[in-house]
C-alpha cells in the first residue's frame, strides 16, 4: 500500500478497532490502550506505543496513518492568549480551530474550537467562511486530530470542545457524532458530555434525528434573528428550515430535564429592539431555554453593530422577561480567531 493510501486509524471507533485487533490476533483490551495512547496520552507515532509489541506497532504503522493534519501556522493573541491554529488537511486543504481562554488562567474554562467542513455550504451573510464555499467534510480522524495537536501544543489536559469552527455539523452528521463520541470516551480524552457542544444554524431533519437518538451533548442553534423575515435576509437556511418549524420541534421534542439547549444570537443595531425581544420570549416559551448574545464581529457583512446602552437595554428587556440570557465576551478579534472570521482560504493563496 502506498503511503498516501493508508486509512487514518482516528476514524475509527472503538467496535472497529476492536475488530482490526481480532483480525491481527490481539487481546480485546489492547483496542482500549490504543485509543490511551492515542488520545489520552496523544503520541505522535505508532512507535511510541511501548505496550505493544514491536509487530504490532510495525502492523499498524504499515497500514494506518495516525496523524491526519499538519499544523501549518499558530497564532496567538496579544490581547487575550486567544490563539488561532491553521491545519493542512493531506488533500491540501486548510482548516482552522481556535483555542480560547476565557479567563487566561483556570483550566476547566478553555474551550478548542473545531471545524468540521472545509468550507461551508450555508452562506450566512456575515460569515468568512461561507465565502470559501463548500469544499467538503471532515473525516472523524481530522476533526479529532484538530484537537490532538493543540492540545498537544498547549499542553491542555481538560477543555471544553464547540463544533462552532468552520462548516456545519449537522450536513456532517456521522463523522461529526462519530468524533464527539470518541472524544466522550473514558479511555481516551474522556471529555465529558457538558464539555461537548454542537452548534447548528438549524437543519430540521438531522436535529429532529439528534433528538430521537438521544445524542448526550450540548445543542447550540444559531438563531440570530426571531423574525423570519429578517432572518431569511441572512441566512439562507431559514428559507428551508424556517426556524418556526425548528422551534416547534425543539418545543414538541427537546428533553426539558437536559436543560442543554442554547440560542445563539448575534447582536447587530436592528435585531435588538424591544419587538425582537418580545418574539424571542414568544418563539421560545420554554424557560430552560438559554440565550446567548454574540457580539457581531468584523467582516465585509456591512451590518451596523449596536451601542453599549442599546445591548444593555436588550439584556434588560430580556431578564425583565425571565428570559435566561448571557453576554459573550469576544475573543482573538487581532487575530482573526473571534467568531465568524474562521477563512483558511487567505493562507491558501498566500501560498
Ligand atoms: N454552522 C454552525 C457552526 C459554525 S458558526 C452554526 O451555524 O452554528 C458558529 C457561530 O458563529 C454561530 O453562532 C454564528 O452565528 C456565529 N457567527 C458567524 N459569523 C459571525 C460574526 N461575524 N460575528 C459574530 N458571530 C458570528
Amino acid at each position: 500500500m502506498s503511503e498516501m493510501n493508508k486509512a487514518f486509524i482516528k476514524n475509527l471507533p472503538i467496535d472497529a478497532v476492536e475488530r482490526v485487533f481480532a483480525a491481527l490476533g490481539e487481546k480485546p483490551y489492547r483496542a482500549k490502550q490504543l485509543f490511551n495512547w492515542l488520545y489520552e496520552k496523544n503520541v505522535g507515532s505508532f512507535h511510541d506505543m511501548t505496550n505493544f509489541s514491536k509487530e504490532l506497532r510495525q502492523g499498524l504503522d504499515d497500514s494506518y496513518e495516525l496523524s491526519a493534519l499538519v499544523l501549518e501556522d499558530r497564532l496567538v493573541s496579544a490581547l487575550d492568549g486567544t490563539e488561532k491554529y491553521l491545519f493542512k488537511t493531506r488533500d491540501g486543504h486548510f482548516i482552522e480551530s481556535v483555542l480560547i481562554r476565557r479567563d487566561g488562567t483556570d483550566e476547566g474554562r478553555l474551550t478548542v474550537c473545531v471545524s468540521s467542513q472545509v468550507g461551508c455550504p450555508m452562506g450566512c451573510g456575515f460569515c468568512q467562511t461561507a465565502r470559501i464555499g463548500f469544499k467538503r467534510n471532515l473525516e472523524p480522524a481530522e476533526i479529532l486530530d484538530q484537537l490532538c495537536h493543540v492540545r498537544r501544543i498547549s499542553d491542555l489536559r481538560n477543555n471544553n470542545v464547540v463544533f462552532m469552527g468552520m462548516g456545519e455539523p449537522f450536513l456532517n452528521y456521522e463523522n461529526v457524532l462519530t468524533a464527539a463520541d470518541i472524544m466522550n470516551y473514558s479511555y481516551g480524552f474522556h471529555l465529558s458530555v457538558r464539555k461537548i457542544t454542537i452548534s447548528t444554524c438549524g437543519i430540521l431533519p438531522a436535529i429532529e434525528r439528534y433528538i430521537d437518538e438521544k445524542r448526550p451533548y450540548n445543542l447550540a442553534i444559531s438563531l440570530n434573528d426571531a423574525d423570519p423575515v429578517k432572518r431569511a435576509r441572512f441566512m439562507p437556511v431559514e428559507k428551508k428550515y424556517p426556524i418556526e418549524s425548528v422551534a416547534a420541534l425543539l418545543e414538541e421534542k427537546f428533553p426539558v430535564s437536559r436543560n442543554r439547549l442554547t440560542l445563539e444570537y448575534i447582536m447587530r443595531k436592528d435585531n435588538i429592539s424591544s419587538e425582537d425581544a418580545g418574539r424571542l420570549k414568544k418563539m421560545f416559551r420554554h424557560g430552560w431555554i438559554k440565550l446567548n448574545l454574540i457580539p457581531l464581529n468584523r467582516g465585509d457583512h456591512g451590518m451596523e453593530l449596536p451601542s453599549v446602552g442599546e445591548v444593555e437595554r436588550f439584556v434588560k428587556e430580556l431578564e425583565i422577561m425571565n428570559v435566561p440570557v448571557s453576554v459573550r465576551k469576544s475573543s482573538g478579534t487581532d487575530i482573526d480567531g473571534a467568531c465568524g472570521q474562521l477563512s483558511g482560504r487567505r493562507y491558501h493563496e498566500a501560498k
